[in-house]
């Protein structure tokens, strides 16, 4: 097996052609699988951490001796549970990750031949190991930024619509918020208000006292200019002044709305946040290659899972899975 990890690590795929080329080979894919997983090559089962076990190699499982069970390399990863293959996971992380506007479960489902109900499910699994886990804090030039996302009331029936129309933003939008440090990372999220007391605590936590904000002139923002530099651009009067503007931020919302509107076309406000996670992803991580982007969640997959039940709570109707 080690052999087999070393050729791994030699011949990484950099392209999509070539990744589902490499995945497609079962055996080559699982000590993908397994470098990814056990990044220095001890095998510990996940349920126990014991590292005596035998490995039983027809069927790609283990069997600890400390505590008698059987584990798999899916075993507490965002894979766990799943009866799709590594090779159809392994692709399907490629996509989402180096797809620029995102990839939708159709898509998903046709480059793969699974159903569409089954690659909206994985998506969203996939979507999960792409959530950053460390704490970010920005720095320098910080943009600060709301928009608005919607229009989806336009389609819905009476009742729907009628609870939509009176949500939170205008028109029954959703409101997104954003700070993107100017050469470096976003972070951004789905608020219930764009009113101050929602928007500074945050603004107060990922942002480094002493840093300059560029901001529009909206009033949540006043007040900022006790701890920050803070300069406001009139959006009704110009778009820039100087180095006064919000255009870093706005490349980043036009990416998350050419991938909402364009590609995924029909996603419910509840799981607005993960889309959002998902293109904050591939910006954030925008410098890297393909393969490091790829890399980067397949070696975040272990320590987290994401259940059917979870992921689509209280939305039981037919509108739940279609983006
Ligand atoms: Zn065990």
């Amino acid at each position: 097996m080690d052999k087999e990890l070393s050729a791994t690590n030699q011949t990484r795929p950099s392209s999509l052609q070539a990744a589902i080329v490499y995945f497609s080979d079962p055996d080559r894919c699982f000590a993908h699988a397994m470098a990814m997983h056990w990044p220095d090559g001890k095998i510990t089962c996940p349920r126990c951490g014991a590292e005596k076990h035998s490995f039983i190699s027809t069927r790609k499982i283990w069997w600890c001796c400390a505590c008698k069970k059987q584990f798999t390399v899916k075993v507490g990863t965002i894979f766990e549970d799943s009866p799709l293959g590594m090779d159809k996971w392994m692709t399907a992380v490629w996509l989402i990750c180096n797809c620029k506007n995102g990839i939708s479960s159709y898509e998903i489902a046709r480059d793969i031949h699974i159903t569409q109900k089954s690659a909206w499910f994985m998506l969203h699994r996939i979507r999960r190991a792409m959530q950053s886990g460390s704490f970010v804090r920005l720095s320098g030039e910080v943009e600060v930024d709301e928009t608005f996302i919607g229009g989806k009331a336009r389609n819905m029936h009476k009742g729907k619509r009628a609870e939509k129309i009176q949500g939170r933003g205008p028109e029954g939008k959703e409101i997104v918020f954003g700070m993107v440090e100017r050469g470096g990372k976003v972070i951004a999220g789905h608020m219930d208000t764009r009113k101050k007391r929602d928007l500074q605590p945050i603004i107060r936590e990922h942002i480094e006292a002493g840093s300059a904000i560029l901001s529009d002139e909206l009033k949540s923002y006043e007040g900022l200019v006790a701890d920050y530099q803070h300069a406001v651009i009139n959006h009704a009067v110009e778009y820039a002044n100087g180095n006064v503007h919000t255009n870093t931020m706005e490349n980043f919302w036009s990416l998350l709305k050419r991938g909402l509107h364009g590609t995924y076309i029909s996603v419910e406000p509840f799981h607005l946040f993960r889309y959002i996670d998902e293109q904050a992803f591939r910006y954030n991580n925008r410098k890297d290659t393909d393969a490091d982007r790829f890399t980067g969640v397949m070696n975040n997959a272990s320590g987290k899972r994401l259940t059917w039940k979870e992921l689509t709570g209280k939305l039981q109707d037919d509108r739940t899975c279609l983006d």
